[in-house]
């Protein structure tokens, strides 16, 4: 997406996907936050400012007010829910009918997301940030699981007690997109490693 520009944990590409060596985040949020924050600055002064449609910014404002009104269900018994469910089923040690039940929850708690409501106004609202919030969470927990679900091997950080060994058949990267209401998700191949860095990381160990 031309000027979006990421850094740190949400940009995720440095450590390679499997997991990274200990204390390198700190590393990598100060460097690649002053390579984006620096290159967005100068993005941002070439471009002049994007048009946005009225009917754009109204749908927005639409859907964030939809959530204010007394009756729904209370957003943070959804957040409490969904956290129980990815901390005891989605751990860093997993297995296939866990994370086939943590599945089902989180989809069963998709369909009562679209039944949230808090009461209250606009200003100050944290039940209203709650309900916003959510629905990304939702979406993330879905990707996390669908993914586990789908690499059937044991890589870095995720550790499949029903496939313990590392594949060398799955050195590839899941990707997961939207398509209507549906999540996709297809792999690609990993990106050939740098000559540069060829000569500091060892090769693949499979057994
Ligand atoms: C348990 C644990 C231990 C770790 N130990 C180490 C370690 O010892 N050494 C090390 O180097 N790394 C460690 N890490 C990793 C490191 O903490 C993270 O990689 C790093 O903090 C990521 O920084 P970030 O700025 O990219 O993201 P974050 O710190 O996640 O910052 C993202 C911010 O965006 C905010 N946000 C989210 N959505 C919105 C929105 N819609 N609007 C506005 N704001 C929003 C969030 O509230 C948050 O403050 C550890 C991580 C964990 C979880």
């Amino acid at each position: 997406m031309p000027g979006l520009f990421a850094a740190g944990e949400v940009a995720c590409g440095l450590h390679g996907g499997a997991n990274r060596l200990g204390g390198n985040s700190l590393a990598d949020i100060l460097v690649f936050g002053k390579r984006s924050g620096e290159a967005a600055a100068k993005y941002a002064s070439d471009k002049k400012i994007a048009e946005i449609e009225d009917s754009e910014v109204q749908e927005e404002i639409n859907r964030v007010l939809s959530y204010l009104k007394p009756g729904g269900v209370n957003p943070y018994l959804l957040v409490d829910e969904l956290t129980e469910t990815m901390s005891n089923k989605v751990g860093i040690v997993r297995n296939g009918p866990d994370l086939e039940s943590a599945l089902q929850k989180i989809l069963e708690l998709k369909e009562e997301y679209k039944k949230v409501s808090v009461p209250g106004g606009r200003k100050y609202n944290h039940g209203l940030f709650t309900a916003l919030e959510l629905g990304n969470m939702l979406i993330a927990a879905e990707a996390i699981v669908r993914s586990a679900i789908m690499r059937t091997e044991s890589r870095g950080a995720h550790t499949r007690k029903d496939y313990p060994k590392k594949d060398r058949n799955w050195l590839k990267n899941i990707i997961l997109w939207k398509e209507g209401d549906t999540m996709k998700m297809d792999t690609v191949p990993v990106p050939e490693m740098p000559e540069e860095l060829k000569k500091l990381v060892k090769p693949e160990v499979y057994q």
